[in-house]
This record gives structure tokens, sequence and C-alpha cells, in this order.
């Protein structure tokens, strides 16, 4: 007898083709998030096994995260014999209440009882060792499923994952990571839908400090727990702010910066091997996520931009964060680069054809390469 978790994944995206290609990445995700705590991982039987774990809560918490999964069970992996079977039921259904139903499945049809038979039999010896449980067919509390495949698998609880496409699927896009409460969202949205990310994050020392860095590195390392980690990109973003702050229109100071991020990034997710941005901008939050804003940012790139929350309330993306366990992290105190240098009356309506006039001090070309060319990258587990 041995303690494994069960994980079930979700069919809709393993049709045709793909199918094999889809269970290996999916495998191999499961062994990514296991890793750490030394789980075992296996793939049998349209279903994939995890074994070999001392912390089944935290090896629960850990393969909830992976995409593409559809719930996931802690259970009990014993020999195909009807005592044993029965003594691990009793066993597993100790100290609980209330109605419950056996169900009963025969994938080995060496077994010598069929689904019906093998439930009624468990279901009377489990009744007989706990007086606090009842029998209810129809609309049991709990559910207890016994399972005969290449070994018999007995569980209670299925606790949902995270559904979405398994990572690695839906191609690869760089993340503007910031320190905040959106970001953080966007990036999860976006692997939810199996895109692998890299995170980018822009620091201006002095005037943001370590703690600013550990935050990031702490949020990625939270986003990561839903990839099997990533890689951050840390630009070098003072003289960059500075000139602006110098050289260009004080209300339009912001907006700049936006641009310069984006041209940045853009370089860097090349780099990177991505095809797509991503932000957390949502649609008039702040003066530089207005329509007539976003449209002066994207005009500096050659890559789209996804905005997952761009339709979203702060309060929606709030619960999020909080779902996703990034909320803590992104309520510490910090100062972003961004609000150092805050014009006091930022233009909420500019006209991109003004754009190259207020940038026209700047030698663009040469401060986004030497950002780039500055630009450390770590990767995080
Ligand atoms: P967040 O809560 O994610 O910080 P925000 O509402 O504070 O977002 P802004 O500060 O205007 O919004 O930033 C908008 C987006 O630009 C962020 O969601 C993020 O994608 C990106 N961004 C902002 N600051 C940085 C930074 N220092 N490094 C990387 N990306 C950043
Ligand atoms: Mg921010």
């Amino acid at each position: 007898m041995r303690k494994v978790l069960l994980v079930r994944y979700g069919e809709v995206f393993l049709k045709g083709a793909n199918r094999p290609h889809f269970l290996k990445i999916l495998t191999d995700n499961v062994k990514k998030a296991v890793k750490p705590i030394g789980g075992h991982v296996w793939l049998s039987d349209s279903r994939v096994y995890v074994s070999n774990v001392e912390d089944m809560d935290e090896c629960v918490r850990r393969v909830r995260k992976v995409f593409g999964l559809y719930s996931v069970s802690p259970a009990i992996e014993c020999e195909k014999d009807l005592d044993e079977i029965g003594r691990q039921c009793i066993e597993m259904m100790r100290g609980r209440s209330g109605s419950f139903k056996v169900f009963g499945k025969r994938s080995d049809k060496k077994f010598p009882m069929n689904s019906l038979e093998l439930a009624a039999e468990i279901g009377g010896r489990v009744l007989e060792s706990n007086p606090n449980l009842s029998v209810d067919i129809h609309n049991p509390e709990i559910k207890l499923r016994v399972e005969i495949r290449d070994m018999c698998y007995i569980c209670v609880d299925e606790i949902m994952a995270s559904g979405g496409l398994p990572m690695g699927t839906g191609g690869r896009a760089a993340l503007l990571l910031s320190g905040g409460i959106d970001s953080p969202v966007a990036g999860y949205s976006m692997m939810k839908r199996g895109v692998r990310i890299c995170a980018i994050h822009f620091q201006s020392p002095p005037y943001t400090g370590e703690l600013a860095k550990d935050k990031v590195m702490r949020l990625a390392r939270e986003l990561g727990e839903y990839a099997g980690g990533m890689r951050v990109y840390l630009v070098p973003f003072t003289k960059c702010q500075l000139e602006i702050h110098e050289k260009c229109p004080e209300g339009l100071g912001t907006l700049i910066t936006r641009r310069f991020m984006m041209r940045i990034a853009n370089e860097l997710a090349r780099q990177y091997g991505a095809q797509a941005l991503i932000t957390g901008e949502s649609l008039g939050q702040v003066a530089s996520q207005t329509m007539d804003a976003l449209v002066c940012t994207d005009a500096v790139v050659d890559m789209p931009v996804f905005r997952p929350l761009i339709g979203m309330d702060k309060t929606e993306i709030m619960d999020i964060a909080k779902r996703i366990e990034t909320y803590e992290t992104s309520i510490l105190p910090y100062e972003d680069c961004c609000t150092v240098f805050t014009p006091r009356h930022p233009v909420t309506k500019p006209k991109l054809d003004t754009m190259p006039k207020a940038e026209s001090k700047l030698d663009i070309e040469a401060l986004v390469k030497e950002a780039v060319e500055n630009t450390e990258m770590e990767i995080v587990y």
C-alpha cells in the first residue's frame, strides 16, 4: 500500500493527432511541478499519477497549478485483493460521517467481481465499520471511488485544478512584470491558455531599491509555479527615465516612459523567441491606459500586445490575484520606477502624431540599445 496523487486531465484539447504530443507536455509539466518535492510521475490508463511524496498537501498545492488538468485526488494504491481493498476503504472513511456511496470501476476485466458487485461489497463493509455513515445512492455527500486498474486505487476527495491548456502549447510571450497587482494576473491569464512566458522588469536604481527587485523576483517565482519556473529579464531603466524627465514635455512623461518600456521589451521578447507582449493594463485605470494612450504605446512595437485585463475592474483583478496567490506579495510596500517620475498633470488624450516631436531630443535607438545590452537575466524556480 502507498499514497499516490491521482491526476485527471481535461479532454478538450486532446482531440486528434496532437494527443500524444500534448500528453507528453502535460506529464512533463507535472514532473516539473513536483520536482522540488521529489515526486515520481507516470502516465497510465488516461491518468497521471504522482507517488513518492511525503507531504501530500504540498503535492496537491503544486499539481493543481499545472494547466490542462481537471482535478486531483489523494488516493491509496493497493493490491487488487478484496480484503485489502475493504481494509483500505474502511481506513479512508474512518472519522467521516454522513451519507456515502461507493463508485466501483473495473478496468481490469480479470478481477473476479464486476463494478456493481464490488461497490455493493465494499459499501457493506464500510457501513458496518462506521456507525456515523449511511448509504445514499442518489445524492451521496461522500463519494468513495474504488478503481481496479493495474493496481487498485481508492479515493474520496476530488479537488478541482486550474483548467486551461498545457503550458507550452500556446506559443511564447513576454510579460511586462511590475510589482503591482495587475501584471501577475495578466501573465497568469495568458499562461492559462498554454502560453509560455518570460518576465521583463524595469528597475531604476537608486530610485528603486533591492526591495523592489526582491518583490518582483518573488512574484515571478509565484507565477513560475504555474510554469515550472521562468526567466526574468532585469532592465536598467534609470538613464531612459532621467533623459525623458529632462528632455520631454512633462505631461507626456509617463506615456513616453511606457513607449520606451515597450520598445525595450519588444527587443528582449524577440531574443527570447516570443511572438507577443503582455501587460496588465486595464482601460481607463490611469492616464497612460486611456485608449488614446494605448494607441501611442502600441505604435512603437511590431508584435501584438495582449492585455487580458483590459475590460476588467480592479476588484475583479484583485479577486483573481487572491485566488492565484500573488495578491499578498503584490500589496507589499515598494516603489515603482514609474511613480518616481510621475508628472503632476499627465495628458490623457495624447495624439500619436505629436509623439515624434515630444521625443525628438532623445536618441531613441541608442537608449534602447544600451538598456537591452545591460539587461541581466535570472531564472527562478
Ligand atoms: P500593475 O498593478 O501591474 O503594476 P498598474 O495598474 O500599476 O499595473 P502601470 O504602472 O501603469 O499600471 O503599468 C501598466 C503595465 O505596465 C503593468 O501592468 C505592467 O505590465 C507594465 N509595467 C509597469 N511598470 C513596470 C515595470 N517597472 N517593469 C515592468 N513592467 C512594468
Ligand atoms: Mg504598476
